[in-house]
């Protein structure tokens, strides 16, 4: 079978090699690859979904999303990110990763330009590649800042968008208001539209959060509750945005997804108002940084729950180490073409971080 050129074009998620080896080291690997929280989801918010499976939330919903969980994400706009937004402007999502697909097939042709921050989010390259879209890598090295002179020396009459994700994966940087200012800047000049990846908004060390959409109009904002909730596997997220943009991406998700789950949406938006505590990652944070920066070149990370941590130079075959010791992180390239760096994440127990730091200092 001649699969499309397409796919061809997309190459399997490093991060998933990576989880695969996690299952033949077996249950003695120290995982710290992965890019979900470690705790267990709610029980409030368990209890809803079953109610929800009992009270026949089942069925299809509305394309757009269940709309007294729409109405709350407006509230939650407002309250949170300084966006005042329309219901009809917001679209429920199977995840930001559906919300990705959905809006990068609606608004891009095949070679156009992305302007992406490197080191990005693996998921943006790839679908960007099936799409045929040329991406335009702004280097961040070795801060992980924007920096929006540079980056718009890359802008060229092709370019259509800019991508940012803040806070940040793999990076754990949290963009502050007016680094996030004058890129919308530089986005107006040149008419560009900007996507906002919030997926780890509460996860934001110096509580600064900034919205680049409660400045600049033309931007997309993705979120979700994959993160905050730790329900990676029920694929709920929303995009708002321009309304022709969002009409477009429900025109596709009507032919594709049909629908977010209704089960998570209806749960989601049950226990939307009680104020469930996110788990505080800010120990495991301050002790891999406490632990490693006299060893390592390693910024205290101010979102996300990863930090990006450079290889030491003077370590030959510093990844085969690393497996030896059962010990398991991601390499940089599969964030970049560079792969001089590689990813911790902390959101695991104290006790496997505190092994994991202990055989990255030993080496
Ligand atoms: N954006 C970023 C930056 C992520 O790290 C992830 C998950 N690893 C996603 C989006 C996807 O999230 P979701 O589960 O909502 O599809």
């Amino acid at each position: 079978m001649q699969l499309s050129n397409r796919i061809n074009k997309i190459e399997e998620s490093g991060i998933r090699k990576v989880f695969d080896m996690a299952t033949s080291i077996g249950s003695d690997a120290i995982n710290l690859s992965i890019g979900q929280p470690h705790f267990k989801t709610p029980f409030e918010l368990k209890k809803a979904g079953q109610t929800a499976i009992r009270n026949n939330f089942n069925a299809y919903m509305p394309t757009k999303g269940y709309l007294p969980l729409r109405e709350k994400i407006t509230i939650k706009l407002d309250r949170d990110n300084n966006i005042q937004a329309n219901k009809e402007d917001v679209l429920i999502t199977a995840g930001v990763s559906g919300g990705l697909f959905l809006l990068f097939s609606v608004v891009l042709n095949k070679g156009d330009e992305v302007i992406l921050p490197n080191p990005y989010f693996v998921l943006y390259a790839e679908i960007l590649k099936y799409l045929g879209v040329k991406i335009v890598l702004h280097n961040t090295y070795p801060d992980f800042r924007l920096n929006a002179p540079k980056l718009e020396k890359l802008v060229t009459d092709k370019t259509k968008l800019i991508i940012i994700n803040s806070p940040n994966n793999p990076t754990g940087v949290v963009y502050d208001q007016s680094e996030l200012e004058e890129l919308a800047e530089v986005a107006e000049k040149h008419n560009l539209l900007v996507v906002s990846d919030e997926i780890y908004e509460v996860f934001d060390y110096k509580k600064k959060f900034f919205s680049i959409g409660s400045t600049y109009k033309n931007t997309v904002t993705l979120n979700g509750f994959s993160k905050n909730l730790s329900i990676t596997g029920w694929r709920i997220g929303y995009a708002h945005g321009p309304s022709e943009i969002i009409e477009a991406m429900n025109k596709l998700q009507m032919y594709s997804f049909v629908c977010a789950p209704s089960i998570a949406q209806r749960a989601v938006s049950q226990i939307m108002d009680a104020d469930i505590p996110v788990f505080d990652y800010i120990k495991n944070r301050d002790y891999l940084y406490s632990q490693l920066k006299d060893q390592y070149k390693v910024s205290l990370s101010e979102g996300a729950f990863y930090t990006f941590v450079k290889v030491p130079e003077a370590i030959d075959d510093f990844y085969d180490k690393l497996i030896d010791q059962k010990l398991l992180i991601v390499p940089g390239n599969i964030f970049s073409r560079n792969n001089d760096y590689f990813r911790i994440s902390f959101a695991v127990d104290f006790e496997l971080l505190q092994k994991g730091v202990q055989i990255l200092k030993d080496i």
